[in-house]
């Protein structure tokens, strides 16, 4: 991955580029200063694939746990965070979570990992769509469709069309993870930087 993102860059893009599992856990983590280990898990890895940096990594949550003293952090979460980058423990590489994966997570109350989709009902859905992307009630029309059919990665990209006017372009030229968004947090990401080149 070529692409280099940095820390302070994450709450702008959270509202033009990233699909929605990881945009709710930013405003989750804005609003708590805090996200549990799951929701860490799930946009730590996102962050990653896009290419932040373990050092920009450490930089972003630190200031973003801005409740906790800088030796708890050390001792709660840096090892995390290092580990998600394979630095530690078993020098594992961790890979960024796909949409199967997170649309199988069943999060509870406090919790804002898992895919928006499925865990919103349709009146928070089309809340949170329209204070994170400003889309309108009558483009939530389709999006809301998708999601009562159990179809969740198309509600996702239906999003994305929305936020992208996809018409007058041909697939081949400009769209090379198109085909990949709403499968893939990443794809969509990656696509949506594209878009906006
Ligand atoms: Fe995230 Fe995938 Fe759900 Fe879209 S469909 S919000 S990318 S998990």
């Amino acid at each position: 991955n070529s692409t280099q993102i940095h820390h302070y860059e994450l709450d702008r893009l959270a509202k033009r580029d990233m699909p929605a599992c990881m945009t709710y856990l930013m405003y989750g983590l804005n609003q708590k200063l805090h996200l549990k280990h799951f929701g860490r898990l799930q946009l730590g890895l996102f962050l990653k694939g896009a290419g932040l940096s373990l050092n920009e990594a450490l930089t972003f949550w630190q200031k973003k746990f801005s409740k906790t003293s800088a030796d708890d952090f050390k001792k709660k979460y840096d090892y995390n965070i290092r580990h998600n980058y394979g630095k530690l423990g078993k020098q594992l590489d961790y890979t960024p979570m796909s949409c199967q994966k997170i649309i199988g997570f069943q999060p509870l109350k406090d919790e804002f990992h898992g895919c928006p989709y499925k865990t919103m009902e349709s009146q928070q859905l089309k809340d949170f769509l329209k204070l994170s992307y400003n889309i309108t009630d009558e483009q939530f029309v389709q999006v809301n469709i998708f999601k009562n059919q159990k179809q969740y990665q198309l509600a996702c990209k239906e999003v994305f069309k929305v936020l992208n006017d996809t018409r007058d372009k041909t697939k081949e030229q400009f769209y090379p993870y198109f085909d990949k968004v709403g499968n893939h947090p990443n794809a969509y990401f990656e696509q949506s930087l594209r878009m906006h080149e």
